[in-house]
């Protein structure tokens, strides 16, 4: 077994312990591999172990590794590339024409042009509203009081599909002080669903915290150092 298929594994069942331990179905979180800073051959590893969907931060990085494992499949199915870095206006058409799903809309006119931009003949860009828990203006997504206004904003828009809300809370080592962030953008994300948007995805939960995240009703968790191991941000080209 190579290290990442080893690695994927005691990722998986971490994810399953703690999803038992919430009380919720076996299967209601999905692991998206982040594999940002890695290379397509870490990629080949996890998808032979089984796993199909890939974060990815940076654009070109992103737009390199998408072109190299082209053709390449799971069970007949290609690969699922979710885009979770930050995003500027510039940035967007590549995104909109290469990737299956955004989780870091953080603005309604980023929303606006991946929606312009999204190829007709592809099927709708999946998208994910950004919401700022921390509430410090150095980060990235729309305040919790924004949030109804421009998830309603956003799921009119033709070409994309609104699926749910992203967080990335402070960086937080005390496991019992974890959860109230996780907790917060839950309780936005029941309050748009009891408005009646129809969505499904809460995104959040990373190595360090995805057992907090899951408590708290995460449904996909989005995992790098614990399968891929430590980035090396001074070897990306
Ligand atoms: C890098 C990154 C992750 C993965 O973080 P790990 O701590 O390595 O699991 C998850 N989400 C986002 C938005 C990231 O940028």
């Amino acid at each position: 077994m190579s290290t990442i298929a080893a690695h994927l594994d005691d990722v998986l069942s971490r994810i399953s312990r703690a999803t038992a331990d919430a009380g919720r179905p076996a299967g209601s979180v999905r692991l998206l591999a982040v594999s940002k800073t890695f290379g397509a051959q870490a990629v080949r590893d996890a998808l032979a172990a089984g796993q199909r969907a890939f974060g990815e931060n940076y654009v070109q990085e992103a737009l390199d590794k998408i072109a190299t494992l082209k053709g390449e499949t799971l069970g007949g199915q290609p690969l699922e590339w979710h885009f979770i870095g930050p995003l500027q206006s510039n940035k967007t058409r590549a995104v909109a024409e290469h990737f299956d799903w955004v989780h870091s809309v953080d603005r309604l006119k980023i929303a606006q042009r991946l929606s312009a931009q999204r190829p007709t003949d592809m099927p709708p860009l999946q998208v994910c509203l950004q919401v700022n828990i921390s509430g410090e203006a150095s980060k990235s997504g729309v305040t919790p009081e924004e949030v109804p206004a421009v998830a309603r904003a956003i799921a009119a828009l033709p070409n994309l599909t609104l699926r749910g809300l992203m967080a990335i809370p402070e960086p937080e080592d005390d496991p019992a002080r974890q959860r109230a962030p996780f907790r917060a953008v839950r309780e936005l994300f029941d309050a748009l669903r009891a408005d009646g948007l129809a969505l499904d995805t809460l995104s959040m939960g990373m190595s360090a915290d995805l057992e907090a995240a899951v408590a708290e009703g995460a449904t996909m968790v989005r995992i790098g150092t614990a399968i891929f191991g430590t980035r090396d941000y001074g070897s990306r080209a």
